[in-house]
C-alpha cells in the first residue's frame, strides 16, 4: 500500500537501519514517545521500567550522558536533571529531610543552593547552617541536630574552602546521616566523592562537565537504589534534561581531563602573579602555600591540581571600583558562569550571592571587593596581561 504525500511526509524516514559498523560518537535521540509491536511491551516499559515510554521516564541519549558521569565518578548510577539547581533539589527531596531528622549543610553553598535549603528548611526548623571547615562545630552540629543528611561543596563556593570529606563522611555515617557533595568546582577529574564513602554526588554540568558555556544542566550520581528512586520522583518532578543537552554534556565530557589540566595549571600561575600586585589585597587559591585548606587539597585532589577557580579582593574596592575594573576587562568576560573553555570572572556581591543580602554576605567573608575568576583554556600570558591592563 503507497500511502499520499502527507501521509509519507509525515512518516517517512523514521525507521533507523542497522548501520553495518559502529558510529564512533553517540547519537542524539529526540523522540518523546516509543510504540511497542507487543503492547505488553509497553506496558512493561511503563511500570518496570523495561524499556522506554515516554522522555520524561528516560530516554537513550541521556542514558548515555548518565553512564558517562556514573563512570567518572565511581557510582553505580547517575540521574541526569535540567540544571545544576533542580539536580540538588532532587537529591535533597530524596534524602527526606524532616524536622526531626534536619539538614546541616555548609554556610558557604552556592548563593542558589542557599537559598533553595532555606525556601524547603528553614520555615519548618529542618535546617541548621554551620561552617564547615570548623571541624569541632561540624562536629557538634551533627551531633546536636541528627540530621538525615549533611550537604558541602568540594570546593566551596566563591571562597574556595576545602571540606574534610573523608573526616566529616566518617562522623556523619556513625550518627545515620547520609552526605551529600556538590562535586561541580572540582570535578571528578581532581576528587572523587564516592572514594571517600560520599552517598550522593551533585553537579551542574552548565560548569566543568560541560564547559563551553552552552548547556545548562544537573547530574546526580549515587546508588542504583537511590537512582531508582529519583527516577521516580523525576515523573513528577519532570526537571528533565533534553537529549540536545545531553548530547552536548557528553561532547564536553570528552576533553574534560584535557581542559580541568590546562585550567589547573593557568590558575595557579594566574594566582601566583595575582599576589604580587599591590592593588590585589588578598588571592584565595587553594594551590597556594597560604591558602588555609592548602594541605588538605595536596592530600584529596590529583597531585598538583587544584582547581580552575581563583578568588581575589581588590584593596579597598567598593562596588563601583570593581565595576570599573570589570568593564576593562577584554579578554576574560564578566559573566555569571565558570568552568568554561573562556575565562569568566564574577562579582559574587552582584550575582551568585546578592540574595544574601548585604550583612549575611560579609558574615560569610564575601567582602565588597572581592570577585571570582574562572580561568579558561586560553594563553596564560594573554589572561595575565588583560587583569594587568585592566587593574593598571
Ligand atoms: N552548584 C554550584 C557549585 C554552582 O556554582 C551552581 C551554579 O553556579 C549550581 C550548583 C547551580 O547550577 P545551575 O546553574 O546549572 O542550576
Amino acid at each position: 500500500m503507497t500511502n499520499h504525500f502527507s501521509t509519507q511526509a509525515v512518516h517517512a524516514g523514521n525507521e533507523l537501519p542497522a548501520p553495518a559498523g559502529h558510529p564512533v560518537s553517540p547519537a542524539i535521540y529526540p523522540a518523546v514517545t516509543y510504540t511497542y509491536d507487543h503492547l505488553a511491551n509497553l506496558s512493561a516499559a511503563l511500570h518496570e521500567n523495561a524499556g522506554y515510554s515516554y522522555a520524561r521516564y528516560g530516554s537513550p541519549t541521556i542514558a548515555l550522558l548518565e553512564q558517562a558521569v556514573a563512570t567518572l565518578e565511581g557510582t553505580q548510577e547517575a540521574v541526569a536533571y535540567a540544571s545544576g539547581m533542580s539536580a540538588l533539589h532532587g537529591a535533597f527531596a530524596q534524602a527526606n529531610i524532616t524536622p526531626d531528622r534536619p539538614v546541616v549543610a555548609a554556610r558557604n553553598v552556592y548563593g542558589a543552593t542557599y537559598t533553595l535549603l532555606n525556601q524547603l528548611y528553614a520555615a519548618s526548623g529542618a535546617l541548621h547552617f554551620v561552617e564547615i571547615t570548623d571541624w569541632d562545630a561540624v562536629q557538634a552540629a551533627i551531633e546536636q541536630y541528627q540530621p538525615r543528611a549533611v550537604v558541602l561543596e568540594t570546593i566551596s563556593n566563591p571562597l574556595l574552602k576545602i571540606p574534610d570529606i573523608p573526616a566529616i563522611t566518617r562522623w556523619a555515617h556513625a550518627h545515620a546521616a547520609i552526605v551529600i557533595v556538590d562535586n561541580t568546582f572540582a570535578t571528578p577529574y581532581l576528587y572523587r566523592p564516592i572514594d571517600h564513602g560520599v552517598d550522593v554526588v551533585v553537579h551542574s554540568v552548565t560548569k566543568y562537565l560541560g564547559g563551553h558555556g552552552d548547556v545548562l544542566g544537573g547530574v546526580v550520581a549515587t546508588t542504583a537504589q537511590r537512582a531508582h528512586e529519583l527516577r521516580l520522583q523525576q515523573r513528577s518532578f519532570g526537571a528533565n534534561l533534553g537529549p540536545f543537552e545531553a548530547w552536548l554534556t557528553l561532547r564536553g565530557l570528552r576533553t574534560l581531563a584535557l581542559r580541568m589540566r590546562e585550567q589547573c595549571v593557568n590558575a595557579l600561575q594566574v594566582a601566583q602573579w595575582l599576589q604580587g600586585q599591590p592593588a590585589i589585597a588578598r588571592v584565595i587559591y587553594p594551590g597556594l602555600p597560604d591558602h588555609p585548606n592548602h594541605d588538605l587539597a595536596q592530600q584529596l585532589f590529583r597531585a598538583n591540581h587544584f582547581g580552575g577557580m581563583v578568588s581575589f579582593e581588590l584593596r579597598d574596592a567598593a562596588e563601583s571600583e570593581v565595576f570599573r575594573f570589570m568593564e576593562k576587562l577584554r579578554l576574560i568576560q564578566a559573566a555569571t558562569s565558570l568552568g568554561d573553555i573562556y575565562s569568566l570572572l564574577l562579582y559574587p556581591a552582584q550575582s551568585s550571592h546578592h540574595a544574601l543580602g548585604r550583612e549575611e554576605r560579609l558574615r560569610q567573608g564575601i567582602g565588597d571587593g572581592l570577585v571570582r575568576l574562572s580561568v579558561g583554556i586560553e594563553d596564560v600570558r594573554d589572561i595575565i596581561a588583560d587583569l594587568e591592563q585592566a587593574l593598571s
